[in-house]
């Protein structure tokens, strides 16, 4: 390991300086100074890593010197030299935190043997004393929370983990447990919610590759969304970084674009392509597991007339109104889809043929009953149609759609299942 360079000042009222040649030679650099004052101006701009200091200084100044070196570093070595020390000397040294009395003259080879060592001891705590300090301010300037842990004790957090955690800003030794108390994390896209802080730690210092999105918040809301990391530390064993980078605004913007893919524009309901994927995965769900599916068609009676009599925009009125009134009457479990113009489609899990043309029944009754703003008297034909095996999303809508067409032929406003006897093709 290459040794630190180090400086060091000699303050001396001897002229010629006998000892600078031996200085010198020790590798470092000097800095001389004849007087207090000298010494004291170097000290405004400069520190040395070790400073040394003759008795012999007019006043009493090297105690002063001593004083202010200890004061702004009191790791700086600060050697006294005179040539025969007196008691009062020493005490007033030992007062002002001096670490040695070398008597003169000095001895270039004692003077390497014990100062040096010191010198670069001074030097490499400062430097890292300087490096700690540096890479503390540019953690804590960085916007993304992040801590340094073993998995239990939180030897550093910087300024925006503070916050986020409401810890204040007092930096003590903390543990992932105290963190977990202010901090509340959900995990986001799963029913299964580490919300222990701690727990979250222990998961991620196990599998370093690993990362999670969670809202964290030191409010009940967790309204924000971060990006949760850990990865190991070069140099420290055993200890890792936890991040936590904020992507509040790229998921609100992702399910602003989830919403407008999947949304029908008018309605608000779901569009006819979130339709086709719900329906094609409960098929395979019901494929899968054998549970029940059912699927009605719904489509507003003579809708053109509407358009034709009220104009475009009344229409579209009415069929907002719907759409509402039929959302809220079905279980959070079912899904409502606008399948296309004045069509509607609704998805009912776990249901069978049976249960579902009561559904479908109770809705149709329930438009035929409802007094509707722009159409009071407005009433809808359904048709209702349940998985068999084998389906594909096509046959199940195509024997839906052969109810439907049913319900029209036997008078309209009225609700039509398609017996599983009777599925193939259009009648
Ligand atoms: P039926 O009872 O047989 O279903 O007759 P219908 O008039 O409802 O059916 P048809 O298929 O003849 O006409 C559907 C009408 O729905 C035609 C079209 O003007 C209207 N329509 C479709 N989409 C929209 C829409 O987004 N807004 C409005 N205002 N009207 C629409
Ligand atoms: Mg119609
Ligand atoms: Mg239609």
């Amino acid at each position: 390991m290459q040794d630190s360079p180090f400086s060091i000042l000699y303050v001396s009222p001897q002229a010629p300086d006998p000892s600078s040649h031996l200085l010198k030679q020790w590798g470092g650099d000097l800095w001389r100074a004849q007087s207090t004052l000298e010494g004291m101006s170097i000290l405004k701009s400069l520190l040395p890593d070790i400073a040394i200091l003759d008795t012999a200084l007019p006043s009493h100044g090297w105690e002063e010197l001593a004083t202010v070196i200890k004061g702004r570093e009191p790791d700086i070595p600060v050697i006294l030299t005179g040539l025969s020390p007196n008691e009062q000397d020493l005490m007033a040294g030992m007062r002002a935190g001096a670490d040695l009395f070398l008597k003169q003259p000095l001895c270039g080879e004692e003077m390497r043997r014990e100062l040096v060592p010191l010198a670069r001891r001074a030097a490499q705590i400062r430097s890292n004393r300087l490096r700690h300090s540096t890479a503390a301010a540019i953690l804590d300037a960085t916007p993304a929370p992040m801590l340094i842990t073993d998995g239990q004790i939180v030897d550093y957090m910087n300024r925006p983990m503070m916050e986020l955690a409401n810890l204040g800003t007092t930096l003590k030794p903390r543990s992932c447990a105290e963190v977990e108390q202010t901090l509340p994390l959900v995990r986001l896209h799963t029913v299964d919610d580490h919300s222990a802080f701690a727990r979250w730690v222990s998961v991620l210092m196990g599998d370093p590759q690993s990362e999670y999105l969670v809202r964290a918040g030191h409010n009940q809301n967790c309204d924000k969304t971060f990006l949760l990391r850990s990865m190991p530390l070069a140099g420290l064993r055993g200890r890792q970084s936890i991040s936590f980078t904020d992507v509040t605004s790229i998921e609100n913007e992702k399910r602003m674009y989830h919403r407008l893919a999947t949304t029908d524009p008018l309605t608000g309901v779901c569009n006819r392509r979130k339709f086709m994927d719900e329906l094609d995965l409960e098929l395979t769900r019901a494929g899968r597991y054998g549970n029940p599916l059912s699927l009605i068609m719904i489509d507003i009676d003579d809708f053109k007339s509407v358009n034709d009599t009220q104009g475009h925009q009344a229409g579209d009125v009415a069929l907002v109104e719907l759409a509402c009134l039929l959302k809220d009457n079905i279980r959070s479990m079912d899904l409502l889809a606008r399948y296309g113009g004045e069509e509607f489609a609704l998805i009912i899990p776990e249901t069978d043929l049976e249960g579902a043309s009561y559904v479908a029944s109770k809705l149709c009754r329930l438009v035929d009953s409802t007094q509707f703003a722009i159409v009071p008297e407005m009433t809808c034909s359904l048709g209702v149609a349940s998985f068999q095996k084998e389906d594909s999303v096509h046959s199940l809508i195509e024997r839906a759609d052969q109810a439907l067409y049913k319900a029209k032929a036997k008078g309209k406003n009225q609700a039509c299942k398609l017996e599983q006897a009777s599925s193939q093709g259009r009648s």
